[in-house]
């Protein structure tokens, strides 16, 4: 009997986990690649360490990925963060959880892991298609261009796992949304998320402070207060600290046109401490020198403050709830193509719990892809790879059950 074929269309984590899952299910595989190298984004994740999961309890692990919860649940309990680890683990990737409880490879890099993987691909007989470009959907066919000019090819089955739409430099474009709203897919204007935003500085502050990061401070927004420490840029705010935000601040802005981050910038002390810490400075100090050496404000929380208002005529009782709740004003979420991720994408409405796409049956989708979003931490690429796993084990069924 004649083997099936099966296409897989992008080669990042979502694709290359339903190429493995696919490779042990007696089927042809072909991973068919736009960019010259495959992974690259997942590549460019192992440059900041490759936080590949998160090692808190797994029940609060799942509400990372709020209002998608319910849809992405299935297939993170089908492949669970400690299932990952366990995967990295046969790839020869011993993994560690660090202080904030990210988990990641030993290595901290992607390479090892990645090198490993395409090997075990390659002897599972997965056939990889580098520098082939889909470009348009037919009657059951698809249409790619190549170095050697247009191919068409008619599999009995196609998981798309062509990404979202951040740095579009390293793969994933987002161009294949007209194609697929065009075939009557149901997709989601792509916005970004985990990103920074712009905020009108002066331009004394931003010539003397972008690239500096302010440390220790408490952030609050509608998503919650967390710590830790962003950067200033020139054109804004930047950094973990603020992506755990910038989903609240995002909708926040489109919904209203406003919003606005509170930044502690003295969370270990008190408002009262802070005011007699004021009133204790020399009187022939400046108010700058006398934030910076009594209250131990250094130069770019004294400016931030000045920044968000005038200090001028405020007594030490004004300015000390103002360092402890400095209001930022944002203007607008940074580009799509700086951010570390994309919501939007395919809506949940548009496929079926299998992950088959409702307008074309056969054609399954996994990954970024998706319209879900989750703060950075690790639950990205854990939903990249079981959502891989979960669309390419309800592909083989449904080629098993005979296509129905
Ligand atoms: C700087 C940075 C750091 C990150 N760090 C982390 C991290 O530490 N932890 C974490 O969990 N997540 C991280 N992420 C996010 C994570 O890398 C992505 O969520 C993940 O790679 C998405 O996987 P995917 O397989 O869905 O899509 P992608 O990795 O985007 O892969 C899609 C693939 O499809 C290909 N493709 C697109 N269109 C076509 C086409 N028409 N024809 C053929 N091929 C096509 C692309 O070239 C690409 O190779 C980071 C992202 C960035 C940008």
């Amino acid at each position: 009997m004649r083997r099936k074929q099966v296409a897989i269309i992008g080669a990042g984590p979502a694709g290359l986990m339903a190429a493995e899952e696919l490779s042990s299910s007696g089927v042809d595989v072909t991973v068919y690649e736009a960019m010259p190298t495959v992974a690259r984004k997942f590549l460019m994740a192992g440059k900041s360490g490759l936080n590949i999961t998160h090692g808190e309890d797994y029940a609060l692990f799942t509400t990372r990925y709020g209002a998608s919860q319910p849809r992405l649940k299935q297939a993170l309990d089908r492949f669970t963060p400690s299932m990952l680890r366990d995967w990295a683990h046969a790839l020869g990737q011993e993994t560690f959880v660090g202080t904030s409880g990210r988990v990641f490879p030993r290595a901290m890099k992607a390479s090892p892991l990645l090198r490993a993987w395409l090997g075990r691909l390659a002897s599972d007989g997965v056939e990889i298609r580098t520098r082939h470009r889909w470009i348009g959907l037919g009657d059951g066919t698809f249409l790619f261009e190549t170095p050697t000019g247009p191919l068409e090819i008619r599999p009995d089955a196609v998981l798309l796992a062509l990404g979202g739409a951040s740095w579009p430099r390293l793969g994933s474009t987002g161009e294949w949304v007209e194609e697929l709203r065009n075939a009557g897919v149901d997709v989601a204007d792509f916005q970004p998320a985990n990103c920074g935003f712009d905020v009108a500085w002066s331009d004394h502050f931003r010539d003397r402070f972008a690239g500096e990061p302010v440390k220790s401070v408490t952030t609050t927004s509608s998503a919650g207060r967390f710590e830790g420490e962003f950067v200033v840029t020139r054109h804004g705010v930047e950094g973990s600290l603020i992506y755990a935000h910038s989903a609240a601040l995002r909708d926040s802005l489109s919904a209203t046109g406003q919003a606005v981050l509170t930044i502690d910038l003295a969370p270990g002390r008190s408002e009262e401490r802070i005011e007699r810490d004021l009133a204790r400075g020399s009187s022939k100090d400046s108010l700058s020198n006398r934030l910076r050496k009594s209250v131990g404000l250094p130069p770019v929380k004294v400016a931030l403050l000045r920044e968000c208002g005038s200090l001028a005529g405020m007594s030490a009782s004004q300015i000390a709830r103002l360092i402890k709740a400095l209001p930022l004003s944002l203007d607008a979420p940074r580009p799509i193509a700086e951010a570390i991720s994309s919501a939007g994408g395919i809506r949940w409405e548009g496929i079926d719990d299998d992950y088959m796409l409702r307008a074309r049956p056969g054609v399954f989708v996994a990954g970024e892809m998706l319209d879900w979003e989750a703060p950075t931490g690790g639950y990205l690429l854990t939903a990249c790879f079981a959502t891989g796993k979960a669309a390419s084990n309800a592909l083989s069924k449904w080629l098993a059950h005979g296509c129905t």
